[in-house]
């Protein structure tokens, strides 16, 4: 017998890990699909409906939960993370919180390369569920730093931008599209006209879209982006378009086009000034009792448009889009009147549009 290298004892801790997962998964319920209340003078009598599928009631509090799980087991399932790893993020958002709940899930350290002028909030948010923070100059550094941590460390850097759209199981596994069209089953129009997202990594509208496509739906993929991201102007011009500018709706828009949004599943963007997105997510969160995030509005925005669209067509049918995160972390931005004015955004002009759209879709 010649040489051997056997690494097979390394087999039964990643079989652990992925157990461990697996539990957490059984353990969680899934996220509810909400009838949201149209106004029953117009929304019963055209015979179209509106539901969220509320993503902020993941343990980690937004849709980011699943990703951080395909990203864990595709880490796994690919044998890029062992028992000796460090996890790495470029991220000061959701990603973080919920990748660094996974990973004090299998025991293994996480740090999230981000802004030093990331709030102190966010930060104990990431904190909180066990993770560390590395903190770098501007956040354009970021990915790069992440890049040189994994590689001084020997660690492993999720890089959600790269592999959200990958490490999703598309055709099914109880994925995010799956959920959605099961939960319809018993609905008047259980296959929606229009499933409406926004895009952060671009991994939710990728795993839609394809899934629409898999199973033959005549559902049509409609993206809302905010103002300054690179996603809609890419999309409209046919190519790779650079911003280089912030969005300031948190979890979505981009100021480059991100290896994960795949334009070619979407069937229709819709560009949504930030000013609608801030006013339909206060108004949403009037009607259901409770705050929703900013991308919410967003999303609310764009479905809004498209019932208007389909009643001045006389077109019967649902619509369903998310309620990506809760608007309790956003008390002091987006729902502070000082901030808003600070951040240039006059709510007024949209948030009367509203107002009427709860009289008549025909004012939209
Ligand atoms: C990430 C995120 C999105 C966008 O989802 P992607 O799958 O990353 O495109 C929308 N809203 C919120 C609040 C998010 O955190």
């Amino acid at each position: 017998m010649g040489p051997v290298c056997d690494r097979s004892p390394e087999r039964a801790w990643v079989d652990h890990a992925i157990s461990l997962i697996d539990a957490e998964a059984r353990r969680s319920a899934d996220t509810h699909l909400l009838r949201y209340p149209l106004p029953s003078a117009w929304g019963d009598a055209h015979g179209v409906a509106l539901y969220l599928k509320d993503e902020s009631t993941h343990i980690t509090g937004s849709l980011k939960h699943r990703l951080a799980r395909s990203l864990f087991l595709y880490g796994l399932c690919n044998g890029w993370i062992g028992p000796e790893t460090t996890l790495i993020e470029a991220s000061s958002g959701s990603t973080a919180v919920s990748e660094a709940y996974f990973a004090a899930l299998i025991g293994l350290p996480f740090i999230a390369v981000v802004p030093e002028s990331t709030s102190a909030s966010k930060i104990a948010l990431i904190e909180a569920q066990g993770g560390r923070c590395h903190f770098v100059e501007n956040s354009a550094e970021v990915y790069a730093e992440a890049e040189r941590l994994a590689d001084e460390t020997g660690g492993h850097y999720l890089d959600q931008f790269t592999n959200a759209e990958r490490a999703t199981d598309w055709r099914g596994n109880n994925n995010i599209a799956e959920s959605i069209y099961s939960q319809m089953g018993a609905e008047p129009h259980p296959v929606p006209a229009w499933i409406v997202v926004g895009a952060g990594t671009g991994g939710t509208s990728a795993t839609i879209g394809r899934y629409i496509r898999y199973r033959r739906h005549h559902t049509r993929l409609c993206v809302v982006d905010p103002e300054n991201s690179a996603f809609f102007p890419s999309y409209e011009q046919r190519r790779d378009v650079v911003t280089g500018e912030s969005s300031r709706i948190e979890g979505i828009g981009r100021p480059r086009v991100e290896p994960s949004f795949l334009p070619e599943v979407v069937d229709r963007m819709v560009l949504v000034p930030d000013a609608a997105s801030v006013a339909a997510a206060r108004h949403v969160s009037a009607v259901l009792g409770r705050r929703v995030g900013p991308s919410t509005g967003t999303n609310i925005w764009g479905a809004f448009g498209l019932l208007a669209e389909m009643v001045a067509e006389g077109q019967r049918g649902s619509v369903v889009t998310l309620l990506a995160d809760s608007g309790d972390r956003y008390a002091d931005t987006y729902f502070c009147d000082e901030w808003v004015t600070s951040m240039g955004l006059d709510l007024s002009g949209p948030a009367a549009q509203l107002a009427d759209f709860e009289r008549s879709c025909a004012h939209w």
